[in-house]
């Protein structure tokens, strides 16, 4: 017996199931097609993810050099605080698409 991620609600449930015993979702007897769709909407998640990281990331250089110099006090902490979650997040974010993909369907 095999998990599958429930393509509603992406929690893990039996390839066997016939709907999801956390959402209800049907998921019929086509687990194959199922299961690409879970695959497919994991890896448009895992992309959100990686751009609004990006996007913190941008923001926090952005931040930093606000006004044609480094930025000081509160707002310094601020672009920081950006720079390095949006990095750490970014990274940790392109290793799970890295992962994801050799997943095979
Ligand atoms: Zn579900």
């Amino acid at each position: 017996m095999a998990l599958i991620e429930c393509p509603s609600c992406q929690k893990r449930i039996s390839s066997k199931a016939k709907e999801c015993q956390h959402c209800k979702v049907k998921v019929d007897g086509d687990n194959q097609s199922a299961r690409v769709i879970s695959h497919i909407q994991q890896s448009n998640k895992l992309m959100t993810h990686s751009f609004v990281f990006l996007t913190l990331f941008i923001a926090g250089v952005v931040i930093w050099f606000w006004g044609g110099e480094p930025a000081t006090g509160m707002t310094s902490y601020i672009a920081v605080g950006c720079f390095v979650f949006g990095f750490v997040g970014y990274t940790i974010t392109r290793a799970r698409i890295v992962l994801h993909k050799r997943k095979s369907v």
